[in-house]
């Protein structure tokens, strides 16, 4: 038995469940390949954008106070805008999570008597509050923003003679979320977007088009900025944070759109001027650039876990061999045990709290007990290894991240193992 076998055997890892994982990776290497090409194009991208825009040792010092001539937050927002092709940026640490970004887009770029239009079915579920969807204090319903909403054809395409029917004198903005989320659909591609971006400007010039980019950044090679959207919107614990920015949510795109955004978040007058970086810029920055390799891992991750699962027969979205447009993996076990054995397995693989036990609680914005397992560096973290399971039909968990890929296969082949001491897969 070599060194590494004899670590997994002595981490709870039986023979069976190695020689099975050595078999599905054996597989997997062409994916892995394409992989490894992607993350080197995205590597290059953000070193470039990096050596653009000069950015330098002062970059990494913050500011106090006002944050007045704030140099390292201005270059990173620079570095951003020119990743993501805008014309602007706003990533900022008091920007506190990925709703909280979407929230500032929209607040910000809807004025009352505008209409608000999603045309990827009901936003995430987080979203809804802020739409006013379920009542929330403060929402966009409270503003007098209307809300209509388009969903998905059955082949999980946009349905644009709905959009075209949907399309009033009030809509303003359109919203696409590019990720699946925790839905059951697929994850829409850049192609796709591009294509009803196409469409939406043939018919109405003025609106704007939001696309909720997270968990997909660095996985397609094109961008939604250059394919007819007016802003992407993501958060900082999630893929361009690449594990290290400890907090943050940034918006790209139209200067317009970066400068109303900047005034709804600071204040007006003040926008983008203010806003003190503190200690932050360097993990910004250090994430960053490590955030094509930690997204690359994650894609791992993903695709053997589907791969693996699906040597059992069990449905996984997307499949191993599809292509992929964001790092979540839906695996469905039709079972309720089989969800909470996942989780706990990917919990005890965990680098902090791989002691504890994850159970199904009922949570916030959810209508059935959610278990979550995610042993975190920075709390609530999804680039890191980490899973959700409602515990409702069809009983699917989503899993998604993994800083590095070996941590990722881990905490994969742990799951199996622990459905298998639970009695609920035999080999
Ligand atoms: C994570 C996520 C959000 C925002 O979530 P936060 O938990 O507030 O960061 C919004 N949309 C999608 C698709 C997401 O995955």
């Amino acid at each position: 038995m070599n060194e590494i076998h004899k670590l997994y055997r002595e981490m709870g890892i039986s023979g069976e469940v190695i020689d099975l994982s050595q078999d599905v990776l054996s597989a997997l290497s062409d994916r892995f390949e394409d992989i490894d090409r992607n993350a080197e194009y995205h590597q290059m991208r953000v070193l470039r954008a990096f050596q653009d825009n000069k950015v330098s040792e002062a970059s990494l010092i913050g500011t106090t106070g006002y944050g007045y001539n704030d140099i390292g937050r201005d270059t990173l927002e620079s570095v951003y805008a020119q990743l993501f092709h805008g014309e602007d940026a706003l990533v900022r640490s008091q920007i506190t999570c990925g709703t909280h970004a979407l929230a500032l887009a929209l607040f910000s770029n809807l004025r009352p008597g505008d209409e608000l239009l999603s045309i990827s079915g009901a936003p995430y579920d987080t979203l809804q509050e802020v739409i006013g969807i379920r009542p929330s204090k403060g929402s966009l319903a409270e503003y007098g923003i209307t809300y209509t909403e388009v969903g998905l054809t059955d082949s999980g395409d946009f349905d644009f003679e709905a959009i075209r029917a949907a399309l009033n004198e009030r809509t303003r903005l359109i919203a696409i979320q590019k990720s699946k989320g925790y839905s059951d659909r697929p994850t829409l591609s850049n192609e796709a977007i591009g294509r009803v971006s196409k469409f939406i400007k043939s018919l109405r010039q003025d609106c704007l088009i939001m696309v909720d980019n997270c968990y997909a950044e660095f996985v397609d090679k094109s961008e939604p900025l250059d394919l007819g959207a007016d802003m992407v919107v993501g958060s900082l614990i999630k893929n361009p944070g690449g594990g290290l920015a400890p907090v943050g949510g940034y918006i790209v795109g139209k200067s317009e759109c970066i400068e109303n955004a900047a005034h709804r978040l600071t204040s007006p007058g003040l926008g983008k001027e203010v806003g003190a970086s503190l200690g932050v810029l360097s993990s910004f920055y250090q994430g960053l650039f490590m955030a094509p390799t930690v997204t690359a891992a994650a894609l791992k991750g993903a695709v053997f876990a589907a791969a693996l699962y699906e040597r059992f027969g069990f449905p996984v979205r997307p499949g191993s061999r599809d292509e992929r447009h964001d790092i979540i993996q839906a695996v469905t076990f039709g079972r309720a045990d089989a969800v909470i054995s996942f989780c706990k397995g990917i919990q005890a693989a965990s680098p902090v709290d791989s002691f504890v036990s994850p159970e199904p609680w009922p949570m916030p914005g959810y209508d059935s007990n959610v278990i979550m397992a995610a042993g975190n560096f920075i709390s609530g973290s999804s680039i890191e290894l980490s899973a959700d399971g409602p515990i409702k039909p069809p009983y699917s968990v989503f899993f998604q991240g993994g800083l590095t890929f070996a941590h990722a296969k881990y905490g994969i082949m742990n799951s199996l193992q622990k459905l298998m001491s639970d009695g609920i897969i035999s080999l």
